[in-house]
């Protein structure tokens, strides 16, 4: 399944499971190597054609690329037929017309990526912005070629005038998503300072501020007390569990989270006599009746329904698809994002979710992986599957057995791109 792989983007999911939020050179930004010596502008040497000096507007009328001379150009590379493009565009849109009425120095290109041009005018009425005509293919593939565009939604933003150091950011989509009309006018110093300000108030979190409000200071439980106040939880390894009903992976997750949950809380306290590891719901359920019935399935903690700390919670971590997993060290700093992955890959052994034990357990599974057949049959799949680790053919993936995240060690079909954690392989003697 690695064309859904492609999906997490590899820098979400790094082996080690560690985030690198505050990393700057994840966006990319870079030297553009355009010859402008010919004359003719950069904008126009990448945008125009033999034959074509314009774009189209959304009503379809043509406007001159020497038009946006001087502005800020985001080139949308995206397509309607997929998923993750469906989702973002409303997003970019709603950002575009932030900017546009207080700056009309920005414009978007769009690059479709559409299978006929029926599809491409139909994707292109949800758009505010121009658009490459659909017929000039050549254009479209010498701009991916150009800006290397591995996966779709992509935004590449090029700044005026210069063809100096910052000229291009290249994860647009990260940039949009996580600040919006924040990251305004994407440069470089807006990027650090953006970071830098984030970096401070991770830096700066505690239980307290996170989990409670003006009006609440406690958390609902099943057992009695049915309130459980957040202090009590200080000094303990916490999950916030970002899940929803309506959400099926979630659903299919919670009863394994739970089992691992218990799992750990029972080795903890035969060791300390206390329980270490508390998870505490955040939940986007629609309505009351969903979350009751939801939480009921759980053996945890949970911030009451519709409280206004989910959404800024959501938004302090950033939390693109649920379900979703955030670790708090004791310290109430935030020790992964990738929670729910470390558990798929490590179960209860994951715990407590720190940066050596991860370090631990991947040594671990390398030792482990070196007495793993080199291929084996599973009873999943047709073909035989080969082992395959991060540096040598795998690297993040769907998982076909369980649909969860892995990385690292996989066996996976070369055929077709079925791929599976080793712990979901079935073995059979042959190919079925
Ligand atoms: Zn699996
Ligand atoms: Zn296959």
């Amino acid at each position: 399944m690695r064309q859904e792989a492609a999906v997490v983007k590899r820098n979400e999911v790094k082996s080690n499971g560690v985030d690198d939020a505050y990393d700057l050179s994840k966006y990319g930004f870079g030297e553009c190597e355009m010859d402008s010596g010919s004359g003719a502008s950069r904008l126009f040497s990448l945008l125009a054609s033999k034959d074509r000096d314009f774009l189209l507007s959304p009503s379809g009328s043509q406007v001159k690329i020497a038009d946006l001379e001087g502005k800020i150009v985001g080139i949308y590379f995206s397509a309607n037929w997929y998923q993750p493009c469906h989702k973002f565009t409303p997003v970019l849109a709603n950002a575009y017309e932030q900017l546009k009425n207080s700056d009309p120095g920005f414009e978007i290109v769009f690059v479709s990526s559409d299978e006929d041009v029926n599809a491409f005018d139909d994707y292109r009425s949800s758009m505010p912005w121009l658009a490459v005509p659909f017929s000039d293919l050549e254009l479209k593939r010498a701009l991916s070629r150009r800006f290397d565009v591995e996966g779709i939604p992509c935004l590449i933003i090029l700044q005026p005038n210069n063809c100096k150091g910052d000229s291009i950011v290249i994860d647009g989509v990260d940039l949009i998503y996580r600040y919006g009309v924040q990251a305004y006018p994407f440069t470089k110093e807006r990027v650090e300072e953006l970071l830098e300000k984030e970096k401070d108030k991770h830096e700066n979190q505690t239980l307290r501020d996170l989990l409670t409000n003006h009006e609440r200071d406690f958390l609902i439980s099943h057992k009695i007390p049915k309130q459980v106040s957040v202090a009590s939880l200080i000094g303990k390894t916490i999950g916030l569990y970002f899940s929803a009903k309506w959400c099926f992976p979630g659903v299919k997750f919670t009863p394994k989270l739970a089992s691992i949950y218990q799992k750990i809380n029972q080795e903890s306290s035969l060791n300390s006599h206390h329980q270490d590891f508390e998870i505490v719901f955040v939940s986007s359920d629609h309505d009351q009746t969903s979350f009751l019935s939801y939480f009921q399935t759980m053996p945890w903690l949970a911030l009451p329904y519709g409280d206004p700390n989910i959404k800024a919670l959501t938004k302090h971590f950033d939390i693109r698809g649920i379900p979703s997993l955030v670790i708090l060290g004791p310290d109430g700093k935030t020790v992964t994002k990738q929670g729910r992955n470390l558990l798929n890959l490590y179960q209860e052994n994951a715990y407590p979710f720190t940066e050596a034990r991860v370090e631990f357990l991947e040594r671990q599974a390398d030792e482990a992986a070196k007495n793993l057949p080199k291929s084996e049959f599973h009873s999943g799949h047709g073909h035989r599957l080969t082992l395959v680790s991060q540096g040598n053919g795998g690297g993040p993936f769907i998982c076909c057995d369980c649909d969860e995240q892995g990385s690292g060690w996989a066996y996976q079909c070369i055929e077709c791109g079925y791929e599976v954690h080793p712990k979901c392989v079935r073995v059979v003697d042959n190919g079925p």
